[in-house]
C-alpha cells in the first residue's frame, strides 16, 4: 500500500520591515516548491510600483473598492501601514487552504497576531530582520522603487515594527522565528529548514494516515 502520511496546510506568515527581504524569500520558496506553496496575495491602496504584477504582487484597488469589500465581509484581516489600506481577502485564504498547499503571507506584525489568533496551530509567523538598518535602507535605496518621503515612512514604520518585536519577546506563540538577512543564501536556507521543520509536526498530521504506519501486520 502507497502510505503517505496526509497533514493540515501551514499558514506561513512572513513579518518584517519593507526591504528585509520577504518578497525575495517568498519568491524562492514558490520557485522551489510550486506544488506546495502557494503565495497569498494581499489587496492593498498602495499604486504599483514599477514591475508590480495586478493580481500577482497585490490585487491594487482604490480606497473606496477597498471600503466596499471590507464593509461587505470580504476581507479576512486588514491594517493601514504608510497611510495606505492592506489586507488579506478571505478568498486568497480559501483558495488555499482548498488547494491543500501550505500558503505564504507578507504581512505587518498586528495582521500576523491577527492570523495566530484565529488559526493558532496552523500559523507560523517568522520576523525576517536584516543586520543593520543602514543595511535595510541601502537595500531599500537599492531596489530604488520607493520615493524620498515614502521611504521615511517606512523607515517610522520599520522603527514601530522593532519596538512591538521587542514587547513580544519571551511571549509564546506570537512570533515563532526570527531570521536575521545578512547573507541571502544562508538566510534562506534557514528559511527553508523552518519550512521543512514545520511540516514535520505531529501535530498537524492526520491521525489516519499515522495509522498506516504503525500498522504491524504487514
Ligand atoms: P521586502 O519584500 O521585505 O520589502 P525584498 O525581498 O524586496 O524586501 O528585498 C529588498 C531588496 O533587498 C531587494 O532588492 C533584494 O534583492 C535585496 N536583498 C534581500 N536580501 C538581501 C541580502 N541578504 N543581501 C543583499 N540584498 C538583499
Ligand atoms: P509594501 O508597500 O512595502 O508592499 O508593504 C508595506 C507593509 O504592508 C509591509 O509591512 C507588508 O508586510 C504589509 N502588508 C502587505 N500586505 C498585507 C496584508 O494583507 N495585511 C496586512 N496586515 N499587512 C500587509
Amino acid at each position: 500500500m502507497d502510505r503517505k502520511l496526509v497533514r493540515k496546510g501551514i499558514l506561513f506568515v512572513l513579518v518584517g520591515p519593507t526591504g528585509c527581504g520577504k518578497s525575495t524569500f517568498c519568491s524562492r520558496l514558490v520557485n522551489e516548491f510550486p506544488d506546495t506553496v502557494q503565495y497569498s496575495t494581499s489587496a492593498t491602496t498602495r499604486p504599483p510600483r514599477p514591475g508590480e504584477v495586478q493580481g500577482k504582487s497585490y490585487h491594487f484597488m482604490s480606497r473606496e473598492e477597498f471600503e466596499s469589500r471590507r464593509a461587505a465581509g470580504e476581507f479576512f484581516e486588514s491594517e493601514e501601514t504608510h497611510g495606505y489600506l492592506y489586507g488579506t481577502l478571505r478568498s486568497s485564504l480559501e483558495n488555499g487552504i482548498n488547494a491543500g498547499k501550505d500558503l505564504l503571507f507578507q504581512i505587518d506584525i498586528r495582521g500576523a497576531l491577527n492570523f495566530k489568533r484565529s488559526f493558532p496551530n496552523n500559523t507560523v509567523t517568522l520576523f525576517i530582520i536584516p543586520p543593520t538598518f543602514d543595511d535595510l535602507k541601502g537595500r531599500l535605496k537599492g531596489r530604488g522603487t520607493v520615493d524620498p518621503e515614502e521611504l521615511q515612512r517606512r523607515f517610522a514604520t520599520a522603527r514601530d515594527e522593532y519596538e512591538a518585536l521587542l514587547k513580544l519577546n519571551g511571549d509564546p506563540g506570537k512570533i515563532d522565528y526570527l531570521v536575521v538577512n545578512s547573507e541571502l543564501e544562508q538566510a534562506y536556507q534557514s528559511v527553508k529548514a523552518i519550512v521543512l521543520a514545520e511540516r514535520s509536526r505531529y501535530l498537524r498530521i492526520d491521525r489516519v494516515s499515522v495509522e498506516q504506519f504503525c500498522d504491524v501486520t504487514g
